[in-house]
């Protein structure tokens, strides 16, 4: 564990409820797309703000993926 390779930060639209509390701690990373769900806009995978991002996310919509396909 530990060292695998990002590469994916997802976020489920299904479950995002627009909260906002990811693109507050992480405006350079979150944005709202115009249908009101957030998405990871950066260029780079920053795995701490997904992490922190994550872990704000009051209804758990928030997930990264890493190079082994396996779930965070
Ligand atoms: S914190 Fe979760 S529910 Fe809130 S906008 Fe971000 S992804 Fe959506």
């Amino acid at each position: 564990m530990g060292e695998k390779k990002l590469v994916a930060i997802r976020i489920d639209n299904n479950l995002c409820v627009g909260s906002g509390m990811c693109i507050s701690a992480h405006p350079d990373k979150f944005a709202f797309q115009s249908d009101g769900h957030a998405l990871y806009v950066a260029k780079v995978l920053d795995e701490v703000a997904a992490r922190e991002a994550e872990e704000l996310c009051p209804v758990s919509a928030i997930s990264m993926v890493f190079e082994d396909g396996e779930p965070s």
